[in-house]
């Protein structure tokens, strides 16, 4: 027995080393859990299709490359074209994914609060100013609340896989842009869509975004 159990942890640990490749992360709640809001056949195929897709393509590029063995993060700030848009994508997903939550807090506390009140006046006129970015938007993207290194908050617009941090800037909300993400469910309504999709958004990951810096 000890030297069955021996013998499956060695191999386990040998593929793992072997494979050097990234893997789906599962959502952090039921393909459901979010409807009517984005539905769970929405998140099927955002999920299992789009994203897992990133993933899946990322890992063929980067075979027999330098970027083999890289982390993530490595490789968005370093790669170009094709390996770039596929690691953003999985980025961009990993964090957008995250954020969502089917038992959401609404609005932001303490600190981030504050400097939105400063900045922007109410949590409801920066939701509603990334809508309208998102509204603006041509083609596919993405827009995200960010912060820099002064603690200045902004609203970015970034086409296809675009990502705050190639441009200096922290992210602590994502807007996913990409049709894929609410054609299903609000069919052409890009403007319904992003208002809708703020009734799951967890302002708690973005209290933790911001106080992590
Ligand atoms: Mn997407």
């Amino acid at each position: 027995m000890f030297f069955r159990l021996l013998f499956i942890s060695l191999v386990m640990s040998m593929n793992l080393q072997a494979a050097v490749r990234f893997e789906p992360k599962p959502l952090p709640y039921a393909y459901d859990a979010l409807s009517p809001v984005i539905s769970e056949e929405t998140l099927r195929y955002h999920h299992d299709k789009h994203y897992a897709g990133y993933v899946n393509k990322l890992n063929e590029l980067i075979a027999g490359t330098p970027f083999e063995g890289e982390s993530l993060e490595d490789i968005i700030m370093t790669s170009d074209r094709a390996i770039f848009n596929n690691a953003a994508q999985v980025w961009n997903h990993e964090f957008y994914f995250e954020q969502l939550s089917p038992e959401p807090a609404l609005r932001p506390s303490e600190s981030l609060l504050e400097a939105i009140n400063r900045q922007f006046g109410s949590v409801e006129a920066v939701r509603e100013a990334m809508n309208q970015a998102a509204v603006n938007l041509f083609g596919s993207g993405w827009v995200w609340l960010v912060v820099d290194d002064e603690g200045e908050l902004s609203i970015l617009s970034t086409r296809n896989a675009g990502l705050p941090m190639r441009h200096g800037l922290t992210p602590l909300l994502a807007l996913d842009v990409w049709e894929h993400a609410y054609y299903i469910d609000y069919r052409n309504r890009r403007g319904d869509a992003m208002h809708e999709t703020w009734r799951v958004i967890d302002w708690r990951k973005a209290d933790e975004r911001y106080e992590n810096r």
